[in-house]
């Protein structure tokens, strides 16, 4: 099997798993329960809380474990929302979210919330003069994803944060899930920051909202106190500590599994730059994990199951789009159908061999030629 498909998720490691079932073995206790078996279970999560926080260079109370980064996004932005009712109705975001901000600001502009999407450039990075002509001191809300999900643009969201950073009643939400354990994360001028942790070989079900101290948010779920006030429900003592580790490992050598990768996405633009009919969408700025191609005439879907014969796995846009219409990230940066409605995206790991990259280009090549006629 060739797997070129880590950005919509990632096979889980080894030792999280192992992490998981230890703890779901030992720690049987609920950590609310005030006896010696809840008491350890606790301990146990307070330790992963304190884990994740140094790892972001966060406070251990800035640490809020969901279910996943759609929760995270959701309470993220709904919690904002909910909180300030009265600080405006002005939200600002991009074309290039992922559809759990996209939608989430959707439902909230049939409530009468003003959506504005700042401009990108032709490169996808968010206009900064757009951003600073939109924002006024009713935008309750600025939420801007770290790494776009289909063609990898990586935003400049120190600047971004920046900017937000002199209207003091914006908050700042910005969607991590395909940055974190791939790039270094900086969160000095972010406020609310997402995650998921399949995303870096973690397993599927646990993600991660960071809030600084200094902003509020309400819940979306209400029961009380448990691992925080911000999210109730019984703490999923293994998905968290088991979380903590898998961002642990992910962040181990960062550099040089980046500069891997950066290498093998190297090799394999050169390799399709060659092969007739084929369009690199991803712009180099683009993180290397992820690349986006079109293949103009032949339907992203006919060739994802081609390749699947040969146990070949990518993406047609990505993972959560829910129809076939076209990329809304491609359109936003200026392509027109041909590209838009024909696009596949290539995501690549620090485990994929440059072997894999020769085999996954030869076929390719070999089923352009078959569909083509
Ligand atoms: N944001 C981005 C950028 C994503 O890529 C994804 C997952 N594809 C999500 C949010 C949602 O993550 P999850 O499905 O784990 O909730």
């Amino acid at each position: 099997m060739i797997y070129l498909d880590y950005s919509a998720t990632t096979p889980v490691d080894k030792e999280v798993l192992d992490t998981f079932d230890k703890v779901t073995n030992d720690y049987i206790g609920n950590p609310n329960s005030l006896h010696k078996l809840g008491i350890e279970a606790r301990k146990l999560m307070d330790a992963s809380v304190n884990q994740v926080a140094e790892l972001l260079n966060v406070k251990s109370s800035e640490v809020i474990f969901t279910s996943g980064a759609t929760e995270s996004n959701n309470l993220a932005i709904y919690g904002v929302i909910n909180k300030y009712p009265n600080r405006g109705n002005h939200i600002i975001t991009t074309k290039l979210e992922h559809s759990s901000v996209l939608e989430a600001v959707t439902y909230l502009e049939k409530k009468g919330y003003i959506i504005d999407y700042v401009k990108v450039t032709k490169d996808g990075q968010v206009d900064l003069e757009d951003l600073k002509r939109l924002i006024t001191k009713d935008t309750v809300l600025v939420s801007i994803c770290h790494v776009n999900s289909e063609v990898g643009i990586k935003e400049d969201i120190n600047s971004i944060g920046k900017i937000v950073k002199e209207y003091p009643t914006t908050i700042f939400h910005v969607d991590g899930t395909q940055a974190i354990g791939k790039v270094p994360v900086d969160l000095e001028y972010v406020d609310l920051y997402s995650f998921s942790s399949h995303k870096f070989y973690g397993l599927k079900g646990c993600g991660v909202l960071i809030k600084k101290d200094n902003i509020d948010i309400d819940p979306i779920l209400h029961g009380g106190k448990s691992q925080t006030v911000y999210r109730s429900g019984t703490p999923a003592l293994g998905l968290i500590v088991s979380t903590a580790k898998a961002l642990r490992l992910a962040l181990d050598d960062l550099n040089s599994k980046y500069d891997y990768v950066k290498d093998l996405n190297n090799k394999l633009r050169n390799k399709l730059k060659d092969i007739e009919g084929v369009i690199v969408n991803s712009p180099e700025n683009s993180i290397p994990h992820i690349l986006n191609i079109s293949i103009p005439g032949i339907k992203p879907e006919v060739m994802q199951h081609a390749l699947e014969e040969e146990d070949i796995y990518i993406s047609t846009k990505t993972a959560c789009s829910k129809d076939n219409s076209d990329s809304l990230t491609l359109t936003e940066l200026g392509f027109d159908h041909s590209i838009c409605g024909y696009s596949l995206r290539i995501s690549l790991s620090y485990k994929t061999t440059e072997e894999e990259i020769n085999r996954f280009v030869d076929i390719l090549k070999i089923k352009i030629d078959e569909l083509s006629f």
